[in-house]
């Protein structure tokens, strides 16, 4: 079975919102009238448009005319061909999930097995799931909270919802609800008596038993970050989450060395290659490779298990359409180093959700794992056709 065609899609939504939003979503065709979805994990940040052309270049270069059952030989050549992805380029691997995500979707339905079977089949029955990002409210409407008691209110929808584990941002916005303007080299005493007060609702409304995750998304310094985690491990930290850049891998080392709280990251950790420093170091206890960023299924899949022989468990990261949900339940239900699935605030939004003909949520907590052959994902070509489309090969 060879690959036809590729329809790239920048999706623009048609919804003003403070955060832009841009799901760069990757349809395969083949030449047996299959075709597989998967998704840039470009979301966010800048980049989305340089995405949906790198997709673009690889699928020229690499892709049309590749036999879809020869994953592996297409991956080694896109990663030793395309020049950049050897110096650990983001945009290439980005590119390179599309299309490799795409593809598992297109070998479960060829072999009319869900994605999970692929990856070695159900270790985990179904995944239990936290609310992240609380800072942006808990429901469909996109906010951003200042006051300590409006941080209560949304630890609460969440918990109501059924929740008992959530992540949060304490520093991100300041006392207005307005972003932060900068890096924080070093926090004030009345910043810290912000983000207590904060994390001290939290606590107040969820209870004792409930598991809270802080997030800082390398907005601190080391120094900044020891201060935080210090501040705020009274309130009882399940892990800690991005405390430094990824640029100088030993400062998360410095924090370690600083602190009890377990550390996380790995959103921007770019394939096996980006990870050997951080497992080497043992700086980390939980990582969480982006399906969407590292290379697709195919590498997530290899980074889990390299991460298991350090005794590393593994949040995935999950920021993006209901396609990124999608592939994380797959890859999560497999591998026995699973902690807990990432429920993102923008995974519940309707302009997120109506991108896809399925609505995944979680329920009291948890996720079920979807069971259709491939990804059990299909793209809404109704309100995909309001944004920008791209088509490589045989048009379709
Ligand atoms: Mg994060």
């Amino acid at each position: 079975m060879k690959v036809r065609s590729v329809e790239i899609f920048d999706v623009d939504i048609d919804k003003d919102i403070a955060i832009p939003w841009h799901p760069v979503l990757v349809r395969v065709h083949t030449d047996e009238g299959i075709s597989g979805v998967g998704e840039v994990g470009l979301a966010y940040g800048v980049g989305h448009t340089a995405g949906a052309y790198t997709v673009k270049d690889l699928v020229e270069r690499f892709v049309l005319g590749a036999d879809v059952f020869k994953r592996e030989a297409l991956w080694e050549r896109m990663y030793r061909s395309s020049f950049w992805a050897q110096a650990g380029a983001n945009l290439v691997f980005a590119g390179m999930s599309g299309i490799d995500t795409a593809l598992w979707d297109i070998q479960g339905k060829a072999l009319n097995v869900p994605c999970y079977q692929l990856l070695g089949g159900k270790t985990n029955e179904r995944l239990r799931t936290y609310a992240s990002q609380l800072q942006l409210g808990w429901g469909d409407e996109y906010l951003q909270l200042g006051t300590p008691a409006d941080y209560g209110r949304a630890a609460e929808k969440a918990r109501e919802a059924g929740f008992d584990c959530v992540k949060v941002d304490p520093i991100i916005m300041d006392e207005n609800g307005d972003r932060m303007a900068s890096h924080a080299t070093y926090f004030s005493r009345p910043q810290l008596a912000l983000y207590k007060e904060r994390m001290a609702a939290i606590r107040s409304a969820l209870g004792p038993d409930a598991d809270i995750i802080l997030e800082v998304h390398s907005l601190t310094s080391g120094p900044a970050a020891v201060q935080l985690a210090n501040a705020l491990e009274e309130f009882g930290i399940y892990y800690f989450e991005e405390p430094v850049s990824y640029t100088n891998s030993k400062m998360h080392s410095y924090v370690k060395d600083r602190t009890p709280v377990p550390l996380a990251g790995g959103e921007r950790i770019f394939s096996r290659w980006g990870l050997r420093p951080y497992l080497e170091e043992q700086s980390l206890e939980v990582v969480q490779p982006d399906i969407g960023l590292v290379g697709g299924l195919t590498e997530t899949k290899k980074m889990c298990d390299y991460a298991h022989i350090y005794d590393v468990m593994v949040q995935v990261h999950v920021c993006g359409s209901p396609v990124a949900t999608a592939a994380s339940l797959h890859l999560e239900a497999a591998i026995p180093n699973f902690l807990v699935h990432e429920h993102h605030s923008h995974a519940m939004k309707s302009y997120n959700v109506e991108l896809c003909d399925v609505d995944l949520q979680p329920r009291d907590g948890y996720f079920e794992i979807p069971d259709e052959p491939g990804l059990g994902i299909h793209l809404n070509d109704k309100v995909l056709e309001k944004s920008a489309r791209i088509v490589v090969g045989d048009s379709v």
